[in-house]
């Protein structure tokens, strides 16, 4: 087989993807007060990580907004320059069901937003920002609520999701804001401890190998471990920490799991601190992006042009350049509709790993680079 590269640039996959990252904090509304934006954005963890250009383009035209998101995803946006206060919105959870939902719109209502943009294109974040009484609410013409919104606008089908979602801030708006996350010292802080106890140096590579949908995890991560040199370092979730186990065992006395173990923004601070991520279509490659670590992406079931790939010319995309079935699905399915899952399985280890060092030696040398 022959597998396909491309360099990040804009692409996509499916960012749709969150496992379980220790998080803290209730979804309950904190008492009223007045707002000018709204945004609700309840998707995947990768996708509020996509959405930060959005907040930051929306707070330079309209002052900070408020960001409706779950649990899960709270953490990514706390303290976040663009956003005045994050919203928990526990949809599947204790906010669940048509209950949850009229709370939620009656707490929003209360703050008399006087603009609400919907990112996520589901009938829930239309019917929040319906219940919240929000008299303009911007959102994407080809979503399935499109006709409750006041502005439609148009998705483009090709480029990055973070230009797709820019558009929605309408045409005021400057050149693309990163994509970033507002790490604190103490979650730095927490990453240079959990590596000096382990005495792990810097220049580590970092893999994770997990996602919620089955057909994007590459299955070959514990060999991809063994045939790399030098320290590498698991992360992710807690739903991944027995994929993290077989990674470690498979490169003994030089990998470590922080899968299930660190937060999310810790996470995100250790993946800052490695030379390379090594990474399927799954949450960490965005973590990745906002950190400015550069990665090797593998897509399986999706491809980069869906709009979720590596941004800048530092990354790579990895895929089966050779499979007709490819991409069968926007998100990723959780098995293979074909059964044999080979846009996975005849990506080599070999491939991968020399990717991987490809990746690690260009930011080497780009480190030692005499400037002038
Ligand atoms: S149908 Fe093709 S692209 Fe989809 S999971 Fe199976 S092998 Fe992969």
């Amino acid at each position: 087989m022959t597998a396909e590269r491309r360099n990040g640039g804009t692409a996509e996959g499916s960012a749709r993807d969150s496992g379980r990252w220790l998080s803290k904090g209730p979804s309950a509304v904190p008492p009223f007060r007045r707002s000018a934006t709204l945004v609700i954005q309840t998707a995947f963890l990768g996708d509020v990580v996509l959405t930060t250009p959005l907040l930051s383009a929306l707070a330079e035209l309209d002052g900070p907004v408020d960001v409706v998101v779950t649990p899960a995803a709270a953490p990514l946006l706390e303290g976040h320059p663009a956003v005045r206060e994050v919203i928990r919105y526990d949809k599947k959870g204790r906010d669940a069901g048509l209950a949850g939902l009229w709370r939620m719109g009656a707490a929003l209502r209360a703050r008399r937003y006087a603009r609400a943009y919907l990112p996520h294109r589901s009938w829930r974040s239309a019917a929040l920002a319906l219940l919240a009484r929000v008299p303009d609410r911007a959102g994407f013409a080809d979503s399935p609520a499109a006709i409750t919104y006041t502005t439609r606008v148009t998705r483009a089908p090709t480029g990055h999701e973070v230009e797709r979602l820019l558009t929605l801030a309408g045409r005021r708006t400057r050149a693309t804001p990163p994509v970033s996350l507002a790490l604190t010292a103490e979650d730095e802080t927490t990453a240079d401890r959990w590596l000096a106890e382990r005495g792990i140096p810097p220049g580590f590579t970092a893999i994770a190998p997990g996602s919620i949908w089955g057909t994007k995890r590459w299955p070959y991560y514990p060999a991809l471990a063994a045939a790399l040199e030098g320290p590498v370092v698991v992360v992710g979730g807690s739903d991944d920490a027995a994929l993290a186990d077989e990674v470690v065992a498979a490169a003994p006395g030089r990998a470590w799991s922080g899968a299930g173990v660190l937060s999310l923004r810790a996470s995100a601070a250790l993946i800052k601190r490695a030379r390379v991520l090594v990474t399927n279509d799954s949450a960490p490659l965005h973590l990745a992006t906002a950190v400015g670590t550069p990665l090797v992406a593998i897509f399986g079931p999706t491809v980069p042009e869906q709009g979720f790939g590596p941004r800048g010319s530092r990354s790579l995309a990895l895929g089966h350049a050779g499979l007709a079935c490819r991409p069968c699905s926007t998100h990723g399915p959780k098995v293979c509709p074909l059964g044999h899952h080979r846009c996975m399985r005849e990506l080599p280890v070999e491939t991968v790993a020399e990717a991987t060092v490809m990746v690690a030696g260009a930011e080497e040398r780009r480190a030692i680079r005499p400037r002038h």
